[in-house]
């Protein structure tokens, strides 16, 4: 990401951000929109998650003469964004359907009066032609459209009723529609154009790189455990466990909990106010960790999750885009761990299995073998989920596993024609292990009995022990070489051969494979990686945001606590933010970022001015909250020591 190239920012723009947002740069393409939208044009605008789409709707909002009306289907959202808005001195509102009359009559004589700046609602709210008759007697000037993609068919989230936008393009000729979302194809966006009746719209195609992200792939050997080190390296950080079951997710939360994680499970086998009870804990910082099936996260907004851990295989790339994507929205560095193993694919295509409607089998095997060669292909991460979106990546990414020199590629052709070679001589019925029982040599009962120790491909790969041959076998099933046969009772009945196998059989390709370093961990030591790692490559990534960085930090260079005291006043900071937000009844996350946090523990701000100069402060959180972090820096620094609890 480029930052800092402000020199043609228009300065009082630029004062605004500092004191109203605390920022001291626009996020690239924050300002192209900004300008466009306030010059009245219609925008479309693509942004990844955590790109900064709501600075794009808000700051015009404070800076227009009259109401500003955000669109957006995220009910659950709008009292938090309120908030976050209203911290920033922002006369912010909302209108839908789970405020009561009197809060809602309240907000409309609010409106009547021209007392509000901006205001959230609810596609079906705006569906109904009187409130779109209120809107106009209220003066109604601008229209944000927050997840647009809900208008097409083409996105996975499809709402009837972002059909009936349309009308505001009739209804308001004079008001600027920006259109906002998430998701990046050519087919969302066109539609998205045609649907809102967006006029010659700017567009603002933001790159879905995200920096931030470290991406790293694991096998799963013993998930619990694997699961289980993760997080306890990350003491404190808040995190989300991915897992394809309610039961596993159970499971997995529940292990957390025994060894003192506070872990929640969320999914659809739990009712809707449990639900959300978990979905606030997490937005309060209250629980660590929620190990969620893949409905958790869609309409959270909570900028300081540091990792996303899959421990299963995603059905999908653009699926797993999204949802590591919920991690680091405040663009500090955030890890991203996938686990997989063989049985994830056997239970995917299970499932493909019983699909009946073709084209959504082709749809889906189409997903299987891009998630597939994302996890075996030894390409950078990086570039594979780019490319899903049309977007060009080459080079060092500095930011995954196989750019960090974890992974190792390796030309396996020779064998792989073994191990294939064995399943072709055995008939295609049988499964990994006797395979490899065949090309060790191992004399085995079943062997015997088959008599497969007289087969020419019999203790040809001595060379390797088992677990070596294991793996390879899993990768040539990764790779679509051999696929499991499902028996009549649903059971898999051995490793059967594909078109491409015998091709590789043939001489005619090659398998070059993403292996893991052998490491004393055993296995394949991708959790020692995953420790060892960060050093270098956080480095990198870090580098990329200094900019940023520096720019908030603003501060004469105050000489460096050492690194340990700085992490120990970053978590005491943390406390009081934990505390602030709850006696304001708003999520941490609304009080400061986590970013913001770390600068203050960097510059040990001890006045108000110096505070102010911390990233995020702006003079409306100086004034509610300075005293409070101030004190406790203050008290840190005298005593070494927390004072919060
Ligand atoms: P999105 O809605 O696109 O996912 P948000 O609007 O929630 O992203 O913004 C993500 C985070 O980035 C928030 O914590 C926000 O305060 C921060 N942010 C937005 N714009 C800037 C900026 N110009 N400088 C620094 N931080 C920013
Ligand atoms: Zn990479």
């Amino acid at each position: 990401m480029q930052r800092g190239a402000n020199s043609k920012t228009d300065p009082t723009l630029l004062k605004t951000l500092k004191s109203s947002f605390g920022f001291t740069a626009f996020r690239p393409n924050q300002e192209q929109i900004i300008t466009a939208f306030l010059a009245g044009r219609d925008v479309f605008a693509a942004l990844p998650t955590g790109g900064g789409k709501s600075l794009c709707y808000q700051f015009p909002a404070l800076i227009r003469p009259g109401l500003t009306v955000v669109v957006s289907p995220l009910i659950a959202l709008m009292k938090d964004q309120v908030d976050a808005a209203r911290e920033n001195g922002l006369a912010a509102a909302y209108l839908n359907s789970s405020l009561n009359p009197d809060a809602a009559r309240e907000v409309r004589a609010q409106l009547s009066a021209g007392a509000i700046k901006l205001l959230y609602v609810s596609p079906e709210r705006l569906a109904a032609p009187e409130f779109r008759a209120a809107l106009r007697s209220y003066g109604a000037g601008a229209f944000a459209v927050d997840e647009a993609h809900c208008v097409s068919e083409w996105g996975h989230e499809f709402r009837p009723d972002y059909r009936t936008l349309l009308n505001l393009r009739t209804e308001f000729p004079q008001a600027p529609i920006a259109a906002f979302t998430a998701t990046a194809t050519q087919e969302v966006q066109r539609d998205i154009v045609t649907q809102l009746g967006l006029h010659d719209p700017v567009v603002v195609r933001a790159s879905f790189d995200r920096p931030e992200l470290l991406y790293r792939v694991a096998r799963k050997h013993s998930p619990a455990e694997q699961v289980l080190q993760f997080v306890c390296e990350r003491p404190g950080d808040p995190g989300i466990v991915y897992r394809s079951t309610r039961k596993s997710s159970e499971q997995t939360a529940e292990i957390l909990r025994r060894h003192g994680v506070s872990a929640l499970a969320y999914h659809a086998g739990l009712d809707d106010e449990l639900r959300n009870r978990v979905q606030e804990a997490f937005v309060r910082d209250e629980v660590q960790v929620v190990v969620a099936t893949i409905a958790f996260g869609m309409g959270i907004d909570k900028s300081n999750v540091r990792w996303i851990l899959h421990g299963d295989l995603p059905r999908s790339l653009e699926g797993y885009y999204q949802e590591t994507g919920r991690a680091g929205r405040d663009g500090e560095p955030a890890d991203a761990l996938l686990l997989w193993g063989p049985q994830d694919i056997a239970i995917i295509r299970r499932h493909i299995a019983h699909m009946t409607v073709e084209a959504e089998r082709a749809g889906a095997e189409k997903r299987l073998r891009e998630v597939l060669a994302y996890v075996g292909s030894g390409v950078c991460r990086r570039q594979l989920l780019l490319a899903h979106f049309n977007e060009e990546h080459s080079g060092n990414c500095g930011g995954c596993d196989v750019c960090n020199g974890e992974v190792d590629t390796e030309d396996l052709t020779v064998p792989a024609q073994k191990l294939l070679s064995a399943a072709a001589r055995t008939g295609e019925v049988f499964g990994a292990h006797h395979l490899v029982d065949v090309v060790t040599g191992a004399v085995t009962e079943r062997v015997l009995e088959r008599g497969h120790d007289k087969l020419p491909t019999f203790g040809v790969g001595s060379d390797h022990d088992r677990s070596w041959w294991l793996s390879l076998a899993q990768d040539l099933e990764a790779a679509a070489y051999l696929t499991r046969r499902i028996g009549t009772n649903g059971r898999p009945a051995g490793l059967q051969l594909s078109p491409q196998a015998r091709r590789l059989m043939r001489g005619n390709e090659r398998f070059v494979s993403a292996r893991r370093r052998p490491s004393a961990a055993g296995a394949d030591g991708a959790l020692s990686a995953a420790r060892h790692a960060p050093a270098g490559s956080q480095v990198a990534r870090t580098e990329q945001h200094s900019a940023e960085r520096l720019a908030n930090a603003g501060a004469a260079a105050a000489p460096t606590l050492h690194r340990a005291d700085q992490a120990a006043l970053f978590q005491c900071l943390r406390s009081v933010r934990k505390r602030v937000a709850a006696e304001r009844g708003v999520p941490p996350y609304v009080v400061f970022s986590d970013k913001s946090l770390k600068v203050m523990a960097m510059n040990r701000p001890s006045t108000p001015a110096a505070f102010l100069r911390c990233h995020g402060v702006g003079e409306r959180k100086l004034e509610s909250y300075g005293a409070h972090f101030l004190a406790a820096i203050q008290s840190f620094l005298a005593s070494g020591e927390c004072a919060e609890r």
